[in-house]
């Protein structure tokens, strides 16, 4: 089962790569959530913060994925001005620190990942599911995962899983009263948008599983990499 097919540092620089592309692509429509409900500049903020990362990689990436996740991390939350920065940054890091240097990393490891870096999102910004932030979008992905991993589920069909989950965690943001963040300040103003964080949470998720699930890891692959 291909839970097992272990994932490596060029899994990770293709979704790191698919962020950067899928960050600038969206731009204007993260703006555009965040000038309904925020101070307009979350496409900005992120959009400058991945720029960031991306001249940081461009000259080859750390030797793990967890050493890479760290660098964006750190990368974030020196660029990102924005609440946002610190609490990605934070993701990330944590994400790293769990996978610390191993080559190679399992979907079960890249879930325990992805579990530490919403409990750091939490930890320093004191959001819980309803609160109208990106956590609503990255707890309901963080547990899909978890279950297809211990259902024995496929990495395509594991990491397509906790896509649509952050999409519809999203997507389930518009009727929510904003408790945390910028967006709180608006009360009952903030119902009936969907929230920008959660928003990039979905897209984020929605590069990772596009970068792991396409050829490139040992599975089936035919690329140059495929060796062991
Ligand atoms: P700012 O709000 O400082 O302008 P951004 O616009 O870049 O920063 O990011 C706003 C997003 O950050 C929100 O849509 C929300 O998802 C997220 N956010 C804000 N505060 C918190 C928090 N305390 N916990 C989790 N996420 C938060
Ligand atoms: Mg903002």
């Amino acid at each position: 089962m291909d839970t097992a097919v272990e994932m490596d540092t060029a899994v990770f620089s293709r979704w790191i790569g698919e962020v950067v592309t899928a960050v600038h692509a969206g731009r204007e429509w993260l703006t555009r959530l965040d000038t309904a409900i925020g101070d307009a500049d979350h496409g900005a903020n992120l959009d400058r913060g991945f720029e960031a990362v991306s001249r940081a990689l461009a000259d080859g990436p750390p030797g793990s994925p967890g050493a890479l996740l760290g660098l964006v991390g750190s990368t974030l939350i020196r660029k990102v001005g924005g609440a946002s920065g610190p609490l990605y940054g934070t993701a990330f890091r944590e994400a790293g620190k769990v996978l610390g240097d191993a080559p190679e990393v399992s979907l079960a490891d890249l879930a325990k990942a992805l579990e530490a870096g919403l409990a750091g999102v939490q930890r320093l910004g004191a959001a819980v599911e309803g609160d109208k932030t990106m956590v609503d979008a990255l707890a309901p992905a963080v547990r899909a995962l978890a279950r297809a991993v211990r259902e024995g589920g496929g990495r395509p069909e594991a990491l397509g899983a906790a896509a649509s989950a952050a999409r519809a965690g999203a997507e389930a943001t518009i009727p929510m009263q904003a408790r945390r963040g910028r967006a709180s300040y608006l009360g009952p103003r903030s119902v009936g948008h969907e929230d920008p964080g959660a928003a990039s949470t979905a897209l984020i998720l929605t590069a990772l599983c596009a970068a792991a699930a396409s050829p490139g890891g040992p599975a089936g692959d035919a690329g140059p990499e495929g060796t062991e």
